[in-house]
């Protein structure tokens, strides 16, 4: 296990941007310090007739783009310190990807597998009964993370909607039946085809016969999969947390899904073997897939990473310290805030189209992800080719600009 509180890259980027860009201390604290921190506590009768009391937060980082946007992440592990990072984070997201939106993120410390359907409503629907103020569609826009799905969403679309009338736009990620928009689901996986499609295109690297190793089986893990699968890339390695497979020749994914849905596990799948989750990432490969939780690769493994490239499908899943030692090595990184935006950016096309009231086909939103997450990613190269950059800087530099640029055109 690795301590949560190690530094991620988060404030080192920041701060190393904002010394590029020239921007002073002011504008270096406004990128890290949060606008708005909820903290409240939840009771729940659970289902054997004790009380408990989760506590959730809600942290709005900046606005000045527009709405703070960002998930609700259930976790045990979930607290203030991390809330407020992933915030932040989110506005550099939406700052990359251009689009009119800042950054938010929320989290209630629990442990969801634990924890019964009707157990999760009431634990939904209470939080939003205690923030609903602060949030809508002017002002704060909630969304799955780790732990959440659609359901989830639905609940908070009711909850908020019997206080304020019929409001889609408040929370995103919703289910199709409730306004949820087409290629929701997949978007942040599919994103990640995009982003690596691209990075591919510019290094003249064949997708076709390159390899792929994923770390997780989440929403993110299994879209992202997917999304490599069918660019040509052959997955040989993936796992949930509990357990991991691989299968030289390529993962069978619905073999796998079928197995995790009968059994709670990929192990034993027909045709592929056990690999310690530990040995995962040594696997050689040419992009290594982090889609599961903050701080997967650290000082103790990353010496060992067999992969060329590792593409962030999870957010901050690279200590600072790590994220050194493996540029010092020479892998590439493709930072979370363009590898993981796909979400987000189809997020913000579910809020426009509840907003106008409309429906897009899943050939519109596929077709303006590419769009806008091609727009995001051949910057971000471009500016890292001819600022002699990581991808991680250059992406930084890009964001902290944009977010500056608005805040000047304030008066601020
Ligand atoms: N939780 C996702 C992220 O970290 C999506 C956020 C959203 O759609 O608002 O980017």
């Amino acid at each position: 296990m690795t301590d949560k509180y190690m530094p991620t890259s988060y404030e080192s980027s920041v701060a190393a941007a904002c010394e590029r860009l020239g921007y002073g201390p002011t504008i270096e604290s406004l990128m890290s310090l949060a606008a708005l921190e909820l903290k409240v506590e939840i009771p729940v009768v659970r289902d054997n007739g004790e009380l408990a009391i989760f506590t959730g937060y809600r942290v709005q980082h900046q606005n000045v783009r527009g709405p703070c946007k960002g998930g609700l992440r259930y976790h045990p592990g979930v607290d203030i310190r991390e809330v407020r990072e992933l915030a932040a984070l989110m506005t550099m997201k939406t700052a990359l990807a251009d689009i009119p939106l800042g950054g938010g993120k929320g989290g209630i410390a629990c442990n969801p597998h634990e924890m019964s359907q009707r157990e999760l409503e009431v634990l939904t629907r209470k939080f939003v009964k205690r923030i609903h103020r602060e949030i809508g569609p002017n002002s704060d826009i909630m969304a799955p993370d780790v732990g959440t799905n659609a359901q989830t969403m639905g609940w908070i679309h009711s909850e908020y909607s019997a206080i304020y009338g019929h409001s889609p736009a408040a929370v995103t990620g919703k289910p199709l039946a409730l306004g949820g928009s087409p290629g929701r689901d997949k978007a942040t996986g599919h994103g990640l085809g995009i982003v690596v499609a691209e990075y591919a295109r510019l290094h003249d690297k064949p997708l076709k016969g390159a390899t792929a190793v994923v770390q997780g089986f989440g929403n993110v893990g299994f879209h992202a999969a997917q999304a490599l699968i069918s660019l040509g890339v052959k997955v040989i390695a993936i796992s949930d947390s509990r357990s991991a497979v691989h299968h030289g020749e390529g993962i069978d994914l619905a073999a796998l899904s079928a197995q995790k849905r009968a059994r709670g596990s990929l192990k034993d799948t027909d045709g592929h073997n056990p690999v310690e989750p530990d040995a995962l990432f040594e696997i050689p490969c040419d992009y290594l897939v982090p889609a599961a939780l903050g701080n997967a690769i650290h000082a103790g493994n990353a010496a060992r990473l067999a992969c060329r490239t590792v593409v962030e499908g999870a957010n901050t899943p690279i200590t600072a310290e790590a994220d050194l030692m493996l540029r010092e090595r020479g892998v590439t990184i493709i930072p979370d805030i363009l590898a993981n935006a796909g979400g987000v950016i189809v997020s913000y096309f579910e809020w426009v189209q509840n907003l106008q009231r409309q429906v897009w086909s899943l050939e519109k939103v596929d077709t303006e992800l590419e769009l806008i997450l091609g727009n995001a990613a051949r910057g971000v190269f471009a500016h890292a080719a001819e600022a002699n950059l990581d991808l991680r800087s250059a992406a930084f530099d890009i964001a902290v600009r944009r977010v500056k640029e608005a805040l000047d055109a304030t008066g601020f």
